[in-house]
């Protein structure tokens, strides 16, 4: 689960979130939509501190990861502590940042074994296991380089996964990718969420949005925009703001 309340980010003078209070409930897939530069990515980095907050609060399966007032933080918390916390949370980007000198088994082996400590032997199994279930049982002695896109975006999945994450944040994960190459990343994406993954996604990819997401976010200029049932947001939108946006990418 992830909770956030009034979460607010100034980057300077510019006010990118604004009072961002959301919830993704166990299981749930909640995709976020939005025009370019309305805070989606940020909103998501400061889920897991890639962004530190300037006011507000974020909760990690009702863990309290964050609150801030006025940029100055205001619970206390050990970096152990926030450090375990975070390791419920995976996330993939757009760009995959695969290890380029360490095979595709190495590259989803390396942190569980390096952060958790986990033997050789179970983060091999782990590792192999995920590999099979992203579809790259035949490229696990490969290098990235030797991949297509597609195949190492499923390769960041898996990496992400092994470290056995309760909830996953997704950045645009197929806008990097050609055309051909987006479905087969959307379907691992699909199986999670079918596996029942809380899934945090934000994507250009409407009919996924739509067939995937419990929820929709429309984000709009650092705020919540609108929020409803994948069916009512793209079927009946209550603000003229996301009526305009829709009617520009479907
Ligand atoms: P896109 O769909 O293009 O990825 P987005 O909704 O993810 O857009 P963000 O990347 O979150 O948008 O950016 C929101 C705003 O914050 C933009 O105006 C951007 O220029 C600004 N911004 C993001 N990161 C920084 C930074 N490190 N310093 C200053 N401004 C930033
Ligand atoms: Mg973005």
């Amino acid at each position: 689960m992830i909770k956030t309340e009034n979460v607010c980010k100034d980057f300077g003078e510019l006010k990118v979130l604004k009072n961002i209070s959301l919830t993704v409930e166990p299981g749930e897939v909640l995709c976020i939509i939005g025009p370019s530069g309305a805070g989606k990515s940020t909103y998501l980095r400061s889920l897991n501190r890639l962004e530190k907050i300037t006011e507000g609060a974020i909760y990690i399966e009702d863990k309290l990861l964050e609150k801030r007032e006025k940029g100055a933080k205001i619970n206390k918390i050990t970096s152990k502590e926030r450090a375990d916390i975070l390791l419920e949370v995976g996330m993939v980007f757009q760009r995959f940042n695969l290890f380029p000198h360490k095979t595709v088994l190495e590259n989803v082996m390396i942190a569980p074994m390096n952060v958790k400590k986990i033997s050789k032997a179970e983060a091999e199994e782990t590792a192999r296991d995920l590999l099979g279930k992203v579809g790259l049982s035949d490229k696990i002695d490969a290098y990235p380089s030797k991949l297509s896109g597609g195949q190492q975006q499923r390769v960041a999945i898996a990496r992400a996964l092994a470290m056995k994450p309760k909830i996953m944040l997704f950045d645009e994960p197929t806008s990097a990718l050609d055309p051909e190459l987006v479905g087969e990343v959307l379907n691992v994406m699909k199986k999670l969420a079918e596996d029942g993954m809380t899934m945090l996604v934000v994507t250009h990819e409407m009919g996924f949005a739509r067939e995937v997401a419990d929820r929709v976010v429309f984000m709009y200029q650092g705020q919540v925009e609108e929020i409803g049932k994948p069916e009512q947001i793209f079927t009946n939108p209550k603000s003229e703001r996301t009526k305009q946006f829709l009617k520009k990418v479907l």
